[in-house]
């Protein structure tokens, strides 16, 4: 079969050529690219300026990985069988007819014994392209009756539900916007190494005299530069955000003539947050009262201000309600309405999506079961699950390294009578326990739409270079899939053009009588409303079923029991609070397997903490709690607070001597909405090895 390669793409031999491309990392700033290709290799990756606000500049992760991550020893170039133990990594070369009619055959039993909601898609982020993300996948195992997968509780999840509660579906002001502000106020975000662009803007704005506050655990380097750094402790974001709505109060500094026109709950909530004052707060999140105070104050008096929120926050189990909290201060404080002012969030909702019609919802048979991703390693191992689960589908994911209570997952996967299929770009430590590995392409190989997580620009890629070896677009992946399981409906035999063209509305005005497959690959598509970025307040309203501000949250409520946000402290035996924010040199675990010989992230630890112990800078340490034991490097400083120790997320499990990573010390505990996950609840130990 005849791959579907874009029309826009001219392949050479022989002569460099420069490509644009686009970022498909999970990133909210979705960089574009130039590539440039010679002999149909990729020689070498830099910014472009198609994307006005990423403008030609990139983070080092993608320049440096991403040629050996598609060239390099680990790619996976043809079909594979195992024949070692699982988790060996020992496979023998196969066609594809002979994978597929295995995947074929194998399913079709485990669906003959159990059912098809036995077989479960493990999908989650790996590309954020809307095609290689989920279009033709999600057709098939919709399709298949496999059981759903609710992916969104591992990450954002929490977020992007604390926002639809609050707002309704609809987008925050754009990053952009913020360089007009007078105070910038970055919550649960490192933006220097995981929303990048957004420091200039940053530095624009207090060139031009604005403030910057940082509200971390970690002083990142950029809460360095900030006016004020707030290290408060993981999972008390919620009291810290009460205690300023009622230091709010206290100083005359809500609106009223906003609140009472826009604002649904203001009473509940205000009942909730009058009970901690600047001491409370700065007793249960370890902060200094002053600076509660400060935060109160500039917030109160500065105007535009503008909230930026990243996913630090949600992860524990207080995430939701944290998140609702911070939230919930322009709407007390009137920010809303004018240029710079308000919260950037919820930039998924500024694009005519249309999922219906992409990932064809209407396929699934009534009743089918959703499975929260967070859970897969409990129902792999406790036998509690009717139908069990006895097929599994591994793409676009690397659980073993990023799934919460890493070992639960694994000794699931290392069942003899658990079937997995996976397909990636390279070998990873999950794909080591598949029966069946596919060849999948990289994006540089496939066409693909990218709506942004964190901006308000489309852009639309072609393949820079043909696929590598025998690898496949994950929509040619199942489509030869569907075929195999003689799945006739047209929707199987979409070209990647028509499913871009179903992703999304292409008649709403946003796309500028544009189909989604004809959008220019060398300028991005800038999302507006009426003509004019979009402004909560100005041109775009809540869309909650009060058509208000709601703190009180019937939508929340309705799904999560949860209709105002709540505190709990978590209580435990082990002493320590174990963080694992983002690295700068992986994207969650991808390009992982480039940075083995790295060794693992060190464990940060506070000074006090190591003398307590007993530890020097640069021993090894064993980290332990009753999930697990990871080794690894001390690194003694203060740039993390006392009772917290932090060690950067998405490490491979070869990094470390027993082969257990910081995930193996994270509870799959759920959080107070979305059932989101709670990394940040890792309490632990550590002692000298
Ligand atoms: S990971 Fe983010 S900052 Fe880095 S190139 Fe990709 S989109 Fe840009």
């Amino acid at each position: 079969m005849a791959l579907p390669h874009d029309a826009d793409t001219v392949y050479t031999r022989g002569m460099k050529v420069e490509h644009p491309s686009v970022c498909p990392l999970d990133c909210p700033d979705t960089c574009s690219l130039t590539v440039t290709v010679e002999d149909e290799r990729i020689v070498s990756i830099r910014g472009s300026r198609a994307n006005p606000y990423t403008a030609g500049v990139l983070c080092a992760k993608v320049p440096e990985a991403y040629p050996g991550f598609v060239h390099g020893e680990g790619r996976l170039k043809t079909p594979l069988r195992r024949v070692g133990a699982k988790g060996e990594g020992r496979f023998e070369r196969i066609s594809w007819a002979q994978a597929l009619d295995i995947v074929h055959e194998r399913f079709t039993d485990v669906m003959a014994a159990h059912g098809p909601q036995a077989i479960l898609p493990l999908n989650y982020a790996g590309p954020h392209g809307m095609l290689a993300g989920g279009s033709m996948d999600l057709r098939f195992f919709h399709r298949l009756g496999a059981s759903l997968l609710d992916r969104r509780p591992l990450c954002g999840g929490i977020r992007t539900e604390a926002w639809v509660g609050t707002f309704g579906p609809v987008p925050g002001i754009k990053p952009e916007q913020a360089e007009h502000a007078r105070l910038i106020i970055a919550w649960g975000s490192n933006v220097t190494w995981s929303n990048l662009h957004f420091v200039p803007i940053i530095n624009r704005a207090r060139r031009a005299g604005a403030k910057l506050v940082i509200v971390d655990t970690r002083r990142t380097k950029i809460a360095e530069q900030a006016d004020l750094h707030i290290a408060l402790r993981p999972g008390t974001d919620v009291v810290l955000a009460w205690a300023m709505a009622a230091e709010l109060e206290r100083q005359g500094g809500l609106d009223r003539a906003f609140i009472e026109r826009h604002v649904q709950g203001f009473d509940e909530y205000m009942a909730l947050a009058r009970r901690f004052t600047p001491a409370d707060a700065a007793r249960i999140c370890g902060v200094d009262e002053r600076d509660v105070r400060e935060l109160a104050d500039w917030y109160r008096t500065l105007s535009p201000a503008v909230i930026t929120v990243g996913n630090g926050l949600e992860r524990n189990r207080n995430g939701g309600s944290g998140i609702r909290a911070v939230f919930a201060l322009p709407a007390l404080a009137g920010k809303f309405g004018v240029v710079g002012g308000g919260l950037i969030n919820g930039a998924s909702f500024a694009f005519p999506k249309t999922p219906q019609r992409l990932a064809r919802p209407d396929f699934v048979p009534k009743g089918t079961r959703t499975l929260n991703i967070i859970d897969v390693g409990r129902h792999l191992t406790d036998g509690a699950l009717a139908p069990p689960l006895k097929a599994l589908f591994i793409y676009n994911h690397n659980p073993l390294v990023v799934h919460p209570d890493q070992n639960r997952l694994r000794r699931g996967l290392a069942r003899e009578d658990l079937f997995v299929v996976g397909a990636d770009v390279v070998m990873t430590d999950s794909l080591a326990y598949a029966d069946v590995v596919l060849p999948a392409c990289s994006h540089f190989e496939h066409p693909d739409l990218f709506a942004a997580y964190g901006t308000h620009w489309l852009q639309r890629a072609a393949p820079v270079i043909p696929p590598q070896g025998e690898a496949l677009p994950n929509t040619e992946i199942f489509r030869r899939l569907a075929a195999r399981f003689g799945f006739t409906d047209p929707a199987f035999r979409a070209s990647d053009a028509e499913l871009m063209d179903d992703a999304l509305d292409g008649g709403d005005v946003r796309m500028g009588g544009k189909r989604p497959s004809a959008i220019p690959l060398d300028h991005a598509t800038p999302m507006m409303v009426g003509g004019e970025d979009a402004m909560l307040f100005q041109n775009v309203f809540p869309k909650t079923a009060s058509g208000k501000v709601e703190l009180a949250s019937s939508y929340l409520e309705g799904k999560y029991g949860a209709r105002l946000p709540r505190w709990k402290e978590l209580r435990s035996s082990y002493p320590l609070t174990l963080i694992s924010p983002a690295s700068d040199q992986r994207i969650t675990s991808t390009f992982g397997g480039l940075h083995v010989g790295d060794g693992p992230p060190p464990l940060e630890m506070h000074p006090a903490d190591a003398r307590a112990r007993g530890l020097r800078d640069g021993a090894r340490v064993r980290v332990w709690n009753d999930l697990g034991e990871v080794r690894l490097p001390l690194r003694i400083t203060q740039v993390i607070p006392r009772g917290v120790v932090c060690s950067l997320k998405g490490a491979w499990m070869a990094t470390t001597d027993n082969g257990q990573t910081v995930s193996a010390l994270c509870p799959a505990d759920h959080a107070d909405i979305s059932e989101g996950a709670c990394y940040n609840d890792a309490r632990v130990e550590v002692a000298a090895l």
